[in-house]
């Protein structure tokens, strides 16, 4: 009886193993590092595996038994606490892409593209941020630190901050568009985000011009919307974000020195979404601007 019990519990730990290692989880943004908790997980669930196994094939040393369910008691507690701030995102047919994502200021990504970072994250693709400023002009050197938070809130594979000038990147472009050539042939993306053409600053719409030059053979560029956005932003792709709300109202408010702006209210973070969305025919999104699409590089 207790062979049977410690084989039937070396069963489910291997399982429990594979299917930390091989689905995409959704671990809870109050976790530092999902990916370290998620690799614990199934460390965890190994090592059980074994242990529960070794006792299964030598019933007669019984006398370790004891420890072994204290062992197993305490992954499966931990595991019980990982399911209670972790969600399964399957996406079975959707190989992992990698996405750079091009911006002008610290705070750019979260307001454009937030929500649909923090999804595709979560989906198990890699998300690469290049941003051209710290934003030293437009709120001092925190802006620095503001834009570290944001990006390790929404989880991004990893974060450039350039120190160009900001206000003034239009006088920069052989500066940006190297950088993002270095970004694009490191990272060999799948799909590029950046600015609109659709923009009244400078600096978001040089941003657009040194991405569309550095990236000219790329198959597929998506522009987000900033709130300096002209009337003719007219998005054709949306990222169904309702499930992402909250994480990029929150990514937003990562960026204190900004929180005067009337646009960084959650309120008007979420309003766009559902003006968005009721685009899009889903409750909340983000709007895109399809400079190119290659449906084979972007996948579902
Ligand atoms: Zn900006």
């Amino acid at each position: 009886m207790t062979v049977s019990l410690f084989a039937v519990l070396a069963s489910g730990f291997a399982l429990a193993a594979y299917t930390a290692a091989v689905l995409p989880v959704r671990v809870g943004r109050g976790w530092r590092s999902p990916g370290v908790v998620r690799r614990s997980v199934v460390v965890a669930c190994l090592l059980m595996t074994g242990l529960n196994a070794g006792v299964a094939a030598a019933p007669d040393d019984l006398a370790t038994s004891p420890a072994i369910l204290a062992g197993d008691l305490v992954v499966l507690c931990g595991g019980v606490v990982a399911l209670r701030s972790a969600r399964l995102v399957a996406h079975p047919t959707c190989l992992p892409r990698r996405i750079v994502a091009v911006s002008a200021h610290p705070d750019d990504l979260e307001l454009g593209c937030g929500g649909a970072i923090a999804k595709f994250v979560d989906s198990g693709h890699e998300v690469h941020s290049v941003v051209m400023s710290g934003g030293r002009n437009g709120g001092g050197l925190a802006r620095q630190d503001e834009a570290a938070a944001g990006g390790d809130f929404l989880g991004v594979t990893s974060l450039v901050v350039l120190d160009l000038p900001d206000s003034c990147l239009p006088d920069h472009g052989p500066a940006m568009i190297r950088a993002i050539e270095d970004a694009l042939d490191r990272y060999n993306p799948d799909l590029v985000l950046t600015h609109s053409a659709h923009d009244r600053h400078q600096d978001h719409e040089a941003v657009h011009q040194a991405t569309v030059r550095a990236a000219r053979g790329h198959p597929s560029i998506l522009s987000f919307e900033s709130p300096s956005a002209s009337d003719e932003f007219t998005p054709q792709v949306f990222v169904d974000i309702d499930q992402y709300v909250d994480t990029k109202v929150e990514a937003v408010g990562r960026h204190d020195s900004q929180g005067s702006k009337p646009y960084m209210r959650p309120e008007h973070v979420r309003a766009l979404a559902v003006v968005r969305g009721r685009q899009g025919r889903v409750r909340h999104a983000e709007g895109f601007e399809a400079v190119r699409v290659l449906d084979s590089r972007i996948g579902p």
